[in-house]
């Protein structure tokens, strides 16, 4: 895979030397030689260079960072949308901690069905909508081909593909650690807190989530490109240069096992039923909507909901870069972040010509 991208990316390079800023406005592309040099290279892309949280900068940008958290947890977002969700899920569809003191294949199952049902739902819609009735065309889509077919894939077909793993593998491991994590609750061995309690903490806790996956999908990443591991385990995610909805979970089980690690901290840190629903949700559905390969969602030509990860659609481009999120820049402080640029491009064209 590694030489595929060495030759992809030496390839293009004759044709696309420069990106450059094409903005937000959908109805007035940018028509000067590095806009369509950038188009050449991307189908659309968001504003570059892409950044990190400015919370992490240093002297910290607080107005930024009071801009990037509004934007992202109090508008109209992943984040808020599945905040919403993991509170409906706990009320409506998930064992009280008195009830999953007692494992019963019952509510152990009614987990696993809810994901399913969930999962199908979410990533489903999104590849009716984008990919199958094509309603928003390539519009906003950073790479214009669709889905593809090929050997490489099981069944020939990325979709079924994808499908399969992300249907069979991540909602079994994910619901086995969520089911896990219900009963440790319920059973006593983990302090649970209420809102009532600590109402402070119950919404502090939501963000910080988000920097935990951010700093544990990092190293459990970087792991994963180990040559060892990346041939073993990695390289059927990464069998998905393009990507769409179903890929965002469609790992290897051992990738699987990894990757929902993540909430094992609510084993040492007092939380509520709640946020280990929302940590699920920001592993699984956030991927999904990140893998989707649009940036936004429009509704009558204006941007409705942010679904795009620009960010690690550069990794699954060029491979050895932007292993974590924009939430914390790891792949900054490592030097492995690609920022979108020409002059990130090149540096990761030189890293990947000296690894042969
Ligand atoms: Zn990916
Ligand atoms: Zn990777």
């Amino acid at each position: 895979m590694r030489d595929i991208c060495a030759d992809f990316l030496i390839g293009k390079a004759e044709r696309s030397t420069t990106m450059a800023r094409t903005g937000k406005n959908l109805t007035r592309p940018d028509k000067s030689a590095r806009g369509r040099s950038a188009r050449a290279e991307w189908n659309y892309h968001p504003d570059l260079p892409i950044y990190n949280n400015p919370l992490f900068s240093w002297p910290v940008r607080w107005k930024d960072a009071a801009v990037y958290y509004r934007d992202g947890w109090l508008t109209l977002s992943e984040s808020s949308l599945f905040i919403v969700m993991a509170v409906a899920t706990y009320i409506w569809l998930s064992p009280s901690p008195e009830h999953a003191a007692t494992p019963e294949w019952t509510w152990i199952g009614g987990i696993w069905l809810r994901n399913l049902v969930v999962t199908i739902l979410v990533a489903g819609g999104l590849h009716y909508y984008f990919y199958h009735r094509r309603a928003q065309n390539t519009e906003l889509k950073y790479v214009a081909p669709f889905l593809s077919r090929g050997e490489r894939f099981l069944f020939g077909n990325q979709l079924y593909d994808n499908m399969f793993y992300t249907l069979v593998s991540g909602v079994l491991v994910w619901s086995g650690y969520e089911a896990f994590l219900f009963w440790a609750m319920g059973s006593g061995y983990v302090n649970l807190i209420t809102f009532g309690d600590a109402p402070i903490w119950t919404i502090a806790a939501l963000p910080l989530i988000s920097i935990w996956i951010s700093l544990h999908f990092y190293f459990v990443h970087r792991l994963l490109h180990l040559k060892v591991f990346y041939e073993k385990f990695h390289s059927l995610h990464h069998r998905n240069v393009n990507v769409g909805p179903f890929s965002g979970i469609s790992m290897h089980p051992v990738e699987h096992l990894l990757y929902f690690s993540s909430p094992l901290i609510h084993l040492i840190v007092p939380t509520h039923p709640m946020h280990v629903i929302f940590h699920f949700y920001m592993l699984s559905l956030s991927a999904i909507f990140g893998h989707t390969g649009f940036d936004a969602l429009l509704v009558r030509n204006v941007r409705r909901l942010a679904i795009g990860h620009f960010h690690h659609q550069l990794h699954h481009r060029y491979f050895e870069c932007n292993y974590g999120s924009v939430d914390m820049p790891w792949d900054k402080w490592f030097g492995s972040f690609h920022d979108g640029t020409p002059e990130a491009r090149a540096r990761f064209r030189e890293k990947l010509r000296s690894l042969g």
